[in-house]
């Protein structure tokens, strides 16, 4: 299992990729952490994020399902390829929707 600090993937502002390499990986981490930070207070947060692997070459279907563990650090899972991840060190990044850092 990946754990991320996705901050280590960020560019100086926090609020992009470092690297252009990386966009799509942070535009999915960035989805994931919309979308808890928004279900978690019982907003609603449209879809839930799919997942973005690609096994075989053939990308993956699964929905994911995302809960925060108990530190607060997000886990995501795909049912389908059991692709799984933490994500640490979102608090505070523009696409955290929690309350009281809505931007
Ligand atoms: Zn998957």
């Amino acid at each position: 299992m990946w754990v991320i600090d996705i901050r280590h993937w960020l560019n100086k502002q926090q609020d992009g990729p470092a690297v252009p390499q990386l966009r799509l990986k942070v535009k999915k981490l960035a989805e994931i952490i919309t979308w808890i930070t928004l279900h978690d207070q019982g907003l609603s947060a449209g879809d839930v994020p799919k997942c973005w692997r690609r096994p075989e070459k053939k990308s993956c279907k699964g929905i994911l399902i995302i809960r925060f563990e108990q530190d607060d650090r997000i886990h995501w899972f795909c049912p389908v390829c059991e692709d799984e991840g933490i994500i640490d060190g979102w608090q505070g990044l523009i696409w955290d929707m929690s309350k009281g850092t809505i931007h």
